[in-house]
């Protein structure tokens, strides 16, 4: 249950006074539902009124606060026209300018022979001076109601700053003081104030230098953000850890017979990963391993060798994949590399219906099927396993959280490997996962040529068919990528469509076109066209699937390649270059380039490793984007920024497992000041693990 200190910060944005549902609801669009959440929202910017010069000295364009004489009210004959009110001091006069005025609030605002002090963006307008809708009008007895410093938030379409600032300021009024959860040496050492202390002066910026993430008020919330965090790993591993494992250890016969079938020997990191994998295994907790390898690097080929394993020690193993046509992939592949050892591999997705579904439903239960491929569809209620004891993930990010437990709910102490073809850089590891094992394959298999890449402005765009031309005329497979051009769905559909159009005025008939509007058959279709012969220039949107085989296609052009970010084009790039022919990436872009744009293209010339790739992305992206946070399964971060407060992780780590050891129910002082934390960030569930224990 959450403490009840924190009861006034967990009241709903749409419940605060004078911001009205219609605000508050793109409030908690803007910044989350609670109150808490908007002390989270932290100023961008600061907005200065200090400048204060006479009329006539006004510079166009600035911020500036006035002290003026109401003159006269100048009403529109026409609603359309602007209601203008005259002011002057003793070196001139300027005109308040208003659009559409309603009542008679201007009058009871500025009345006629007042004093009052306006502040807003001056402007020259027909030589004269003038402010259109200042952002505030006070008395000069008032004056203290007009901060001179305001902070500036992030907005979002509709929601005006000032009710940000409102929400904000209520949101502060009722932040209690907390006890303090961090370790008294580390605040004393980095000189950071209390928590309350420092959102407090988060919110209230004097200068531009208030705003950076390395203050010390941002720092210690930071650091908030990230123990809470690590706390919530801990809690959720050694719940983990605490359940029931098994001990798989076999002779590895099946594992040998496959391996002595298959027509390439093992890479160093795939005998590597297996050995790491087979540790897990032999032990008797729960295995919960990452084994991070591009596109092509034989993840695969590792998964299905452990999956052997377990095969062979009478149990069940499930490959799951998240598309439809990667689980037809990985189960052509698996049943071609696993013939050799006679094991037999079944597939179910949601095509498999009738009869087929019936059968493989029976054989799992009765424990026949050994090693099963498919997708979502693993997770339904009917499907039932006689013994499952290892699952594979493929391509983890676009699965769930609960979606990993309801698979190994399916068994007894499953053990379970993730796979992912985008590298993550160290950091946003120990981010997502604590110290989640993980095995990386860092070499490309042998036979494999590099990939030469170009960068061509789209000026040059008759060179690039060229090349297309001539390398569909030495029989070249190509994949033309349209990428996001566009805010809509539709118009990058149009963008597309206008390309496929146009290449197929000059190739013909051998171009195709996939994209995320069409039936999953439909895609199918096209895919296998291109992967057999019928289809030889295949125009897409990045819906193209990670991971998807075509060992023949040779040449890869991605236009608008400024828009994609490294990680994007290094995974869309794995698609070429598998087999053993050389190949070729045309990345085209349109100028100007920003200059990270260049920096990220040159990066992409150079290096085919995608793990220096990932480094380099988060130096240049910040970590935020460079996985797309909601996508990747990493925890949202709204304090933390990855590229300044990395170094902040491993401290946060070691604390609160320090802090998890001395008091593994947290109910001393500093215990019960980090469940106060969890609550704080909303990490109720983590808390819950902790009773369970
Ligand atoms: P991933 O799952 O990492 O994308 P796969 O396991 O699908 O990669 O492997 C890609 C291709 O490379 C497959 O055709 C696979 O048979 C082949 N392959 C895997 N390991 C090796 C190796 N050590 N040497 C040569 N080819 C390999
Ligand atoms: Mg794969």
């Amino acid at each position: 249950m959450r403490p009840e200190i924190l009861f006034p910060l967990f009241a709903p944005v749409t419940s605060l006074a004078g911001v009205g549902p219609r605000f508050g609801k793109l409030l908690a669009d803007l910044a989350g539902p609670h109150l808490a959440d908007l002390l989270f929202h932290l100023p961008t910017g600061i907005i200065d009124r200090r400048y204060a010069p006479k009329v006539r000295e006004a510079k166009p364009s600035q911020i500036a606060t006035l002290t003026v004489k109401i003159e006269a009210h100048l009403k529109p004959h026409n609603p359309k026209q602007p209601y203008r009110v005259r002011c002057r001091d003793e070196t001139g006069f300027l005109h308040l300018v208003y659009f559409h005025v309603k009542g008679d609030y201007l009058t009871r605002l500025l009345p006629v022979g007042s004093t009052r002090i306006v502040s807003g963006t001056v402007e020259h307008f027909n030589n004269e001076i003038q402010i259109t809708h200042p952002d505030h009008v006070v008395a000069p007895e008032a004056r203290e109601q007009m901060p001179p410093i305001e902070p500036v938030y992030g907005l979002t379409a509709g929601l005006p700053l000032r009710i940000v600032q409102k929400g904000i300021a209520v949101a502060l009024g009722r932040a209690p003081e907390l006890a303090e959860w961090i370790d008294p040496h580390l605040m004393a050492q980095r000189h950071w104030p209390g928590w309350k202390a420092a959102v407090t002066a988060a919110h209230a910026p004097q200068s531009e230098a208030d705003i950076p993430p390395t203050t010390p008020a941002r720092q210690r919330l930071a650091y908030d953000e990230l123990l809470a965090n690590q706390l919530a790993i801990a809690l959720v591993r050694a719940h983990t850890k605490r359940l029931p494992g098994r001990a798989i250890e076999v002779p590895g016969r099946l594992r040998k017979q496959v391996q002595a079938a298959l027509p390439f020997s093992l890479t160093h990191s795939q005998r590597q990963a297996l050995a790491e994998i087979a540790g897990d295994m032999a032990a008797p907790n729960r295995m919960l391993r990452l084994l991070q390898g591009d596109v092509g690097s034989g993840k695969t080929v590792v998964a299905l060798l452990a999956m052997l394993d377990v095969v062979e020690a009478g149990a069940q193993a499930a490959l799951m994949a998240p598309t439809e046509l990667l689980a037809r992939q990985h189960y052509a592949t698996l049943t071609a590399l696993a013939a050799p050892a006679g094991i037999e591999i079944a597939l179910l997705t949601g095509r498999e219906k009738g009869r087929v579904r019936e059968d493989i439903l029976l054989r799992l239960g009765s424990g026949d099927i050994g090693i099963v491929v498919g997708t979502h569809a693993l997770f339904q209620t009917e499907v039932a396993f006689k013994d499952l004891a290892f699952a594979v993930i493929d391509e983890q990010h676009r699965f769930g959280v609960e979606q990993r437990i309801a698979l190994s709910n399916k068994g007894k102490g499953v053990d379970i490997l993730v796979m992912t073809a985008t590298p993550i850089p160290r950091t946003l590891m120990l981010t997502a996962y604590g110290d989640l094992d993980s095995s990386r394959l860092t070499e490309k298999p042998a036979g494999r040529k590099p990939v030469t890449t170009r960068t061509i402005p789209l000026s040059r765009f008759a060179e690039v068919v060229e090349a297309a031309r001539r390398a569909l005329s030495t029989g070249a497979k190509i994949y033309w990528i349209c990428p996001l051009v566009a805010e809509s769905e539709l118009i990058e559909l149009a963008a597309a469509e206008a390309r496929f159009a146009e290449l197929k005025k000059l190739f013909g008939e051998r171009v195709g076109l996939v994209h995320g509007r069409m039936k999953g058959a439909e895609r199918d279709r096209a895919m296998e066209q291109f992967a057999t012969g019928g289809i030889d220039l295949l125009v897409a949107t990045t819906v193209i699937e990670v991971g998807v085989d075509v060992a023949d296609a040779t040449v890869m052009v991605v236009e608008h390649a400024e828009r994609f970010g490294l990680a994007q084009l290094h995974q869309l790039r794995g698609r070429i270059g598998r087999g053993a022919k050389p190949s070729a990436c045309l990345l085209l872009y349109t100028t100007p380039l920003s200059e990270t744009a260049k920096q990220r293209l040159a990066i992409l010339r150079e290096t085919e490793d995608g793990f220096r790739i990932a480094d380099e992305d988060l130096r240049l992206r910040g970590a935020g984007e460079v996985l797309g946070t909601r996508q990747s399964g990493l925890p949202e971060m709204r304090l933390v920024d990855l590229a300044v407060h990395a170094d902040l992780i491993p401290v946060a780590r070691d604390d609160a497992r320090l802090v998890l050891a001395r008091d593994p129910e947290l109910s001393n002082e500093r215990g019960a000041a980090a469940r106060v934390l969890l609550y704080l960030f909303a990490r109720d569930l983590a808390v819950g693990y902790l009773r369970s224990g």
